[in-house]
């Protein structure tokens, strides 16, 4: 991969990047077009890192479709669909890690230790194989987004860092690899993380309540059940306000503000965000 890139940027061309684990949505695709849109050589890498997943957590049985996966792309255009495997990512006595110490601490940080240092490590590794100008990562997974971001202007990596809306089901639920978990019971309840979303950006630009009051509303939104006949379990592992570039959560609602909030419907995590303000 490495040579090929060193080969493109002799001829002048721009190479774009959009790291993925997979199992493709629309989400990744919008991903892929923005970085045709920006570059004159796009690479995707597919690869489910397995430092970033806690014991317990869904590792084994993440969704993996890899021939699906490099079918929309080539559809797309895509010029090199990189698929390391664990060994050429990993030597059996790796020792090196990159730790972003800030805005990794809160958030998902707290409920999924170690998640955003095997994020970072990995990334960095994909950007010195890939040697990427511009990189294209989402929105949806915004607190990702931000410690990239942090990561890219502390350690001096010399790609641009460009972040891409999430793109939504229909009915407004994130699109996520992972909404293949979800029952079909489960997969109407989770339309109300959105729902709750859009309502506390209304709710934060007529007349702000306090931050509390609006996480409560919140709280009661995403666990109000919408299919009486069928009880899914619903947890809410956090809903904060937090400032949209430091993370920092808000005393009060000022601009710009995000909420933030990780709900398991059932068994499956889902994560979503919302400029409020
Ligand atoms: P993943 O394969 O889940 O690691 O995601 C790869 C990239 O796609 C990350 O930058 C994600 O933030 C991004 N992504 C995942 N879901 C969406 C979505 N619904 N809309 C936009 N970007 C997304």
């Amino acid at each position: 991969m490495y040579s090929i890139s060193l080969e493109q940027r002799k001829e002048g061309k721009k190479i774009g990047f959009v790291p993925t684990m997979g199992f493709l949505h629309e989400g990744h695709l919008t991903l892929v077009r923005k970085a045709t849109e920006l570059s004159d050589f796009v690479v995707v890498s597919i690869f489910v890192n397995p430092i970033q997943f806690g014991p317990g957590e869904d590792f084994d049985k993440y969704p993996r479709n890899p021939d699906r996966d490099c079918r929309l792309l080539r559809e797309l255009g895509v010029d090199v669909i990189f698929i390391p495997s664990e060994n050429d990512m990993y030597s059996a006595d790796y020792s090196v890690f990159v730790d972003e110490t800030m805005l990794s601490k809160g958030l998902c940080g707290t409920h999924r230790r170690g998640h955003f240092r095997g994020v970072t490590t990995v990334v960095a590794k994909l950007f010195n194989i890939v040697q990427p100008h511009v990189a294209i990562f989402g929105e949806k997974d915004f607190q990702q987004a931000r410690i990239i971001q942090r990561m890219v202007r502390d350690l001096n990596f010399p790609v641009e860092i460009v972040v891409a809306p999430t793109a939504r089901e229909p009915d407004g639920l994130a699109m996520s690899s992972r909404n293949t978990y979800l029952s079909p019971a489960e997969r109407r309840q989770a339309t109300v993380l959105f729902k709750a979303l859009c309502q506390a950006r209304q709710m934060s630009q007529d007349n702000p309540p306090d931050i509390s009051t609006l996480r409560k509303l919140t709280e009661q939104t995403i666990l109000q059940q919408y299919d009486k006949s069928n009880y899914i379990p619903v947890k809410i592992e956090y809903i904060e306000i937090v400032h949209d570039q430091t993370l920092v959560p808000l005393e009060k609602i000022v601009h710009p503000a995000r909420m933030v909030i990780a709900v398991r419907i059932g068994n499956t995590r889902l994560i979503d965000n919302i400029l409020l303000k």
